[in-house]
């Protein structure tokens, strides 16, 4: 899905576009912008505004569906997010950054229970779709609801993919990529800091 991007005539040294390939396939296109500033990834919306209504479905703790509902964005300032998360959870859900490989708290958990959004609580993900990809980030086959997640073409840094958001506060989650396990094929590359893992009781 990368050859397009890494055939371009910018590229011209076939040692370091092999490496780059390398380094995309493996670990997620992390190693590229990892070292690179964040972003910003979408303007605030002005205060005078009323936000937008969008469609979630809620999830006990327990993990059960429990209804769908209509709900307004959670839209809060920079000043209001940055007090409120830890600086990487910060730099990763509002401006695009990605946690390094093996570096988060979930890549490597199998206890059962749900995965919420850091920033909003949003139901995001479930253990029951959750598989070792081997790249160093949670991966999970299936969003716990389609609803409960926004995927958007991504075209940052040279590279063609679709980011995943949290529908009800845009976060920014990680990237997700065809190339995941059955029955989706799907596989959801996800930063351990943009979600907060609750075991089922
Ligand atoms: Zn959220």
């Amino acid at each position: 899905m990368f050859d397009s991007d890494l055939n371009r005539k910018d590229v011209p040294d076939p040692r370091r576009r092999a490496f780059l390939g390398a380094a995309v396939v493996a670990l997620c296109g992390a190693a590229l912008w990892s070292l690179r500033k964040p972003h910003p990834l979408r303007t605030v919306a002005a205060a005078s505004k009323p936000p937008e209504q969008v469609t979630i479905v809620q999830f006990s703790d327990a993990g059960e569906r429990l209804k769908a509902v209509r709900v307004a964005k959670v839209v809060k300032s920079e000043a209001e997010w940055r007090q409120q998360l830890s600086g990487n959870a910060f730099d990763i859900t509002r401006h695009a950054d990605t946690e390094m490989a093996y570096s988060g708290k979930y890549w490597n958990l199998h206890d059962k229970g749900i995965y919420r959004c850091i920033c909003c609580d949003n139901a995001l993900f479930t253990s029951e779709t959750k598989f070792e990809s081997g790249t160093g980030w949670p991966s999970f086959w299936a969003p716990i609801a389609k609803e409960n997640v926004t995927e958007t073409r991504d075209r940052s840094f040279g590279m063609d993919r679709t980011a995943v958001f949290c529908t009800e506060c845009d976060a920014h989650l990680g990237h997700l990529f065809d190339d995941g396990p059955r029955p989706t094929g799907l596989r959801y590359c996800m930063n351990s800091a943009s979600l907060r893992f609750v075991i089922a009781a």
